[in-house]
């Protein structure tokens, strides 16, 4: 595993068009609890499972029952600070290495390390606004307190993260793939790679190192120059 990570602090000294496909599993060393991992949120009992609560028709349905989840469940406590893979990913793009971070993450995590160009493919936590008129708002209003907040026009209010059955912004879409096929060095790490349509991009990478960081078996596995079954927080405090 050593050598493995050697071979990738070869490639990411030997480039300057390096791009990163991350998801949950690059917070869980921040404290934040995945969905797939042995204590992640789907290895717990709820009444529904957790992608039936963040749909977009169980946001509509059960609004009560939605915000309760996900103010209890995916709003990080005030202490959680970026690791060492957040870090280090900041560092790559001062140094004109690395081109984006492209995030299935809602976290802000990447911002917070000093990331600058992050597409965030499912939206964020810290971007809140009404589901009726469309107007943001403080997110205070919606990631804090307790039941349904509600905006002036009577709307409900909302994160501007990407529920399922939402559609992923146009923008982002197009973003992400040309800056994937364009990359030298595709380093994809802490996720599950179950999560669609963010997961196909990957088939729009046309080079020849593409390295997967991550501590469980994806289905890309077999389609990785370099696997590394590593923590992600310790592979990057090590290239
Ligand atoms: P996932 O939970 O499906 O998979 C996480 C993967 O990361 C697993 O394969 C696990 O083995 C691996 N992993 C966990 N900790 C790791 C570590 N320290 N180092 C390396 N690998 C590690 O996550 P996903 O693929 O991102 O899909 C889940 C969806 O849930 C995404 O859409 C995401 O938006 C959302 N989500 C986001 C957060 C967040 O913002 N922090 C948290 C939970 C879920």
């Amino acid at each position: 595993m050593q050598d493995n990570i050697a071979v990738l602090r070869e490639w990411i000294a030997g480039s300057d068009n390096i791009v990163f496909f991350g998801g949950a599993g690059v917070s869980t060393e921040s404290g934040i609890p995945d969905f797939r991992s042995t204590d992640g949120l789907y290895r717990q009992e709820y009444k529904y499972p957790p992608e039936t609560i963040l749909s977009h028709t169980f946001f509509e349905q059960n609004p009560e029952e939605f915000f309760r989840f996900y103010r209890a469940k995916l709003i990080p406590d005030k202490s959680v600070q970026p690791n060492a893979a957040h870090r280090r990913l900041a560092e790559l793009e001062r140094e004109g290495k690395l081109r984006a971070v492209i995030t299935q993450n809602i976290d802000g995590l990447h911002q917070a390390a000093g990331s600058r160009r992050v597409i965030e493919l499912h939206g964020s936590i810290h971007r809140c606004r009404c589901a009726k008129c469309g107007r943001p708002c403080p997110e205070e209003a919606v990631n804090t307190g307790e039941g349904v907040p509600r905006c002036p026009c009577g709307g409900v209010l909302r994160p501007d993260v990407v529920l399922y059955e939402e559609p992923l912004a146009e923008r982002d879409i197009t973003d992400a793939v040309n800056f994937i096929r364009a990359a030298d060095v595709l380093i994809v790490g802490g996720t599950s790679l179950a999560v669609y349509p963010a997961a196909g991009l990957l088939r729009y990478y046309e080079g020849h190192k593409l390295a997967l960081v991550n501590t469980g078996a994806t289905g890309y596995d077999e389609s990785a120059d370099l696997l590394i079954r590593e923590k992600i927080g310790k592979v990057f405090s090590e290239v």
